[in-house]
Formats: C-alpha cells, sequence, structure tokens
C-alpha cells in the first residue's frame, strides 16, 4: 500500500481493521483524499485471525446483538445485510454459506483482506501509514488534528474513528479509541470481554483437558436457566471451550458483575445418540429434563453387555474412565446434567470482542455522526454494540464503517443542534 505524501487529507480514518478497510472502500469510489492511520505494521490482521482463518464475513440468516441492539438495527437498516454481500461482490469476493453463515468461497480470510486491499490499492487518493498509533485527536478551525505516538501530526477535514475496540490485544485491541472519544466528552458505557472462554471450578474436570464433544450447555443461575446453546465443547485445564461455550459468556459474564452464581449443566444427550447434533444457540430447558431417556438407554445396555463395560462404544475413554463406577441413575444425571461452577469469563486477551463501548445515543445511526461533534464519525466495535458468534460482529463492522464513510464522503450536514465543538462540515 502507498505511503503517505503528506499531512493532510479530507477524511482521516483512524485504525486499519474490519470496519476502517470497509470505510476506505467506499472513500475509495467516492474519490474522496482519504489517510488510514494504522497502528500496527500491517492493516487488517485481526481479519485474518477471524472463523479460525476462514472469516465468517456475516450472518447468512437475521442479525443478533447485545449491548444497544436497536442502535446496531438502526445501523442495518441504512446498510443493509444484503448491500454488504452486494459490496463485497463488488470487490471481487465469492461467497458461500455454510450452517446459517456466509466464508468467502475459498475458505481463506485472507481472500477478504485481499479484496479490500486490492481496491484501496488502485485508488490514488487513499493512502495508508502503518505503524501509526493515533494518541490525540483535537478539533481545529477548519476540521481535525490527529497526533501519532512519534510526534507526527496529521490534518483532516473528518475523521472516522474505526480502532476496534478492547478485545484480542495481539491483534491490535486496545483502550486507545475510547481515550480519544472520551477526551472529545464522549461517554464510555463500562467494556468486558465477550464471546470468550469459561473458567470454571477443575475437579469436576479433572483428567477431561483436550477432549471434545457435542453437547447442550445451558447456563443456570441457581436452578434457573438463563441461557443455552448447543455445540461442540472442548475441556481444559481452567475450564471450557468452544463455540458454544463463547455464545454464553456474555450472559455468564453479566451474573457473575451482578454477583450472582453461575453454572454450566452440561447434557451430552447429542454425544449419546439422544438429541441432533447443532451448533446454534438453543432454548434454555429444564436442566436434567433428558435423564429419564438416558436412564432408559443405559438400562438396556446393561441387558447386553458385561458389567464394567457398559460405556464402552458409547463415551469417549477420558469420560468414561471419569463416570464408569457411578450407579445407573446417577450416570443417567451426570451424563444429562453435569454441573460445573462457573468462576470467571476468560479476560479480553482471550475474547473475540468487547461488551460496553462508546455510548450510542451520542451517535446518529443515520450517519455514524457523533452528536456532539460535526465532523467526527464513529465505527465498528469501538461503540457499545457487541454481536453473537456467527458474523454478526463483522457484519455490524462492516455496514458501520460504509455508514460512516458515505455520511463523511457525502454529507453536507451541519453539525448536530446543541453540538459542543460545532465544526464545519460541508
Ligand atoms: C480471534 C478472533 C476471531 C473472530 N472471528 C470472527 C468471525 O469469524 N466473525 C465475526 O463476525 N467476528 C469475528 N471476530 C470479531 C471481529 O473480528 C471484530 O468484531 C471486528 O474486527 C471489529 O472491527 P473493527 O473495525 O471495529 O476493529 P478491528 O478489526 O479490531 O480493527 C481496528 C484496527 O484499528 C487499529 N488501531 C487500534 N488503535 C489504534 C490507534 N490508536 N491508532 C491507529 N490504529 C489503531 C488496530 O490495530 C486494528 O487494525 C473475531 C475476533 C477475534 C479476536
Amino acid at each position: 500500500m502507498r505511503p503517505a505524501r503528506n499531512n493532510q487529507t479530507d477524511i482521516l480514518i483512524i485504525g486499519g481493521g474490519a470496519s476502517g478497510l470497509a470505510a476506505a472502500c467506499i472513500c475509495a469510489d467516492r474519490g474522496a483524499d482519504t489517510l488510514i492511520l494504522e497502528k500496527q505494521a500491517r492493516v487488517g490482521r485481526k481479519i485474518l485471525s477471524t472463523g479460525n482463518g476462514r472469516c465468517n464475513l456475516m450472518p447468512a440468516g437475521e442479525p443478533v446483538f447485545f449491548g444497544d441492539a436497536a442502535f446496531a438495527h438502526a445501523v442495518l437498516s441504512r446498510v443493509t445485510s444484503e448491500q454488504v454481500r452486494t459490496f463485497f461482490t463488488s470487490l471481487g469476493l465469492t461467497m458461500r454459506e455454510d450452517e446459517g453463515r456466509v466464508y468467502p468461497a475459498s475458505g481463506q480470510a485472507a481472500a477478504v483482506l485481499d479484496v479490500l486491499r486490492l481496491k484501496i490499492d488502485n485508488a490514488p487518493h487513499v493512502r495508508v501509514v502503518t505503524n501509526a498509533p493515533v494518541v490525540a485527536l483535537d478539533p481545529v478551525a477548519d476540521g481535525w488534528r490527529a497526533r501519532t505516538k512519534e510526534g507526527e501530526a496529521y490534518h483532516a477535514r473528518r475523521v472516522i474513528l474505526a480502532g476496534g475496540g478492547s478485545a484480542a490485544p495481539k491483534l491490535g485491541g486496545g483502550e486507545d479509541m475510547y481515550t480519544l472519544a472520551q477526551s472529545l466528552g464522549h461517554t464510555l458505557i463500562p467494556t468486558r470481554p465477550a464471546l470468550s472462554q469459561l473458567e470454571t471450578d477443575t475437579a469436576p474436570i479433572r483428567g477431561l483437558s483436550g477432549l471434545r464433544v457435542p453437547a447442550i450447555l445451558t447456563l443456570l443461575s441457581g436452578e434457573t436457566p438463563v441461557d443455552a446453546a448447543s455445540g461442540e465443547l472442548l475441556f481444559t485445564d481452567y475450564g471450557v471451550s468452544g463455540v458454544c461455550v463463547m455464545q454464553l459468556s456474555r450472559a455468564a459474564g453479566d451474573l457473575l458483575a451482578a454477583g450472582r452464581d453461575a453454572s454450566l449443566s452440561i447434557d451430552f444427550s447429542p454425544l449419546l445418540g439422544l438429541a441432533p447434533i447443532r451448533y446454534e444457540r438453543v432454548a434454555p430447558g429444564k436442566p436434567g429434563q433428558n435423564v429419564p431417556a438416558c436412564e432408559a438407554l443405559l438400562r438396556d445396555r446393561a441387558e447386553r453387555l458385561p458389567p464394567g463395560n457398559l460405556l464402552t462404544g458409547m463415551l469417549p475413554r477420558l469420560l468414561a474412565e471419569r463416570l464408569g463406577n457411578l450407579p445407573i441413575p446417577a450416570l443417567a444425571r451426570a451424563l444429562t446434567d453435569y454441573r460445573l461452577p462457573v468462576r470467571a469469563v476468560r479476560g479480553f486477551a482471550h475474547a473475540q470482542v468487547t461488551a460496553g463501548g462508546i455510548a450510542t445515543h451520542e451517535i446518529d445511526p443515520d450517519t455514524m455522526m457523533s452528536r456532539l461533534h460535526g465532523g467526527l464519525y464513529m465505527a465498528g466495535e469501538l461503540l457499545d454494540v457487541d454481536g453473537d458468534c456467527g458474523g454478526h460482529n463483522l457484519l455490524f463492522a462492516w455496514a458501520s464503517g460504509m455508514l460512516a464513510s458515505q455520511s463523511a464522503c457525502g454529507s453536507s450536514r451541519q453539525p448536530p443542534p446543541g453540538a459542543q465543538s460545532p465544526k464545519k462540515v460541508t
């Protein structure tokens, strides 16, 4: 990508991740003089790690959001999922659907980054500076002045903050955007990790580390089901992992943050052939509802198998060894309602996304422009929106980046009434 030729630009995009690159592609089409400042040595590093290297770039069905979900849906009504798909098609990306999720047809996250970069590389008026962490952003008479850690200053008429949230610091996550936005008077809704693994009591899972099994997980507070997901469960030395675990981590974090207890009821029915193997959120059911079916299955097996071999051929060896000596009623309970107290949601280093962020009531969902400052736009994970596992987070990043850019490129809006530091937006 080209280096910046000078420090003056019409549109400055801070952060060359999903939302920032999508925004830059719109600028490329609109012919706006644009500069991306990226903290890391390369743009789009996180994109390469998404979806286990396959990049689940959006859901095929209805988007599911948390935080200010209404704001997220308002943004998606301006730039729809279909428009995001069309955008990627126009960039040359071929896509396919797999279990309700959209991936590049090649199965390579690099394909997504490649098409974004190609568009930007081919636009002479869009420039990129890497290794340029922005540490200060100030309104000035004719727009904005951004300063990097090295002391370099850049001037822009409009700025899009697209530097993401706190999740995955090794891939560019951090607090920088919150600090910049707060310095301009914006409010931070407290952040915490979401879509992360769960730390649990380790005694009940000792010896199971590394085991992957299909299961239905129900998150409980006391005996009350709060949330549930079905999928592949991975036992680890600290607790549990897997997409189904990550799907429950936000609600588990809510419970723990409120000082309430949280535990998992693990139902191995899909492993036993008593329930279909599914990979999705499910309606939380009463824990232990599959105990009778499991008990019947075990009694049937007991008639045909030698004592001591009841679990042979049915369970992975690690799990069979752990449960082997229980009497049938207790075994049926352990196989369909295995309890695991949750201690913590693993931190930002392990999380895929940030819950909380910059308060969305301070952002206009029609334009992504700050309601406090004309000419300042925000997009992506830095806002108080987080999505479910399954492409929802990237969808919001693409759509909000595109909308911010469309507004910044095309807007002749005046600063909103009551703006604290009105900037001329022509
Ligand atoms: C391992 C992993 C897998 C994931 N898989 C999926 C998936 O399959 N599907 C999905 O929908 N979501 C997935 N996500 C979440 C998704 O990647 C993010 O929600 C999304 O990338 C957010 O986009 P963004 O543009 O807001 O931020 P980012 O993509 O994080 O981009 C922000 C950019 O800004 C840069 N930056 C930060 N601070 C500064 C600064 N001060 N100055 C200049 N630049 C700065 C960063 O280096 C980064 O390049 C995954 C996340 C992780 C960590």
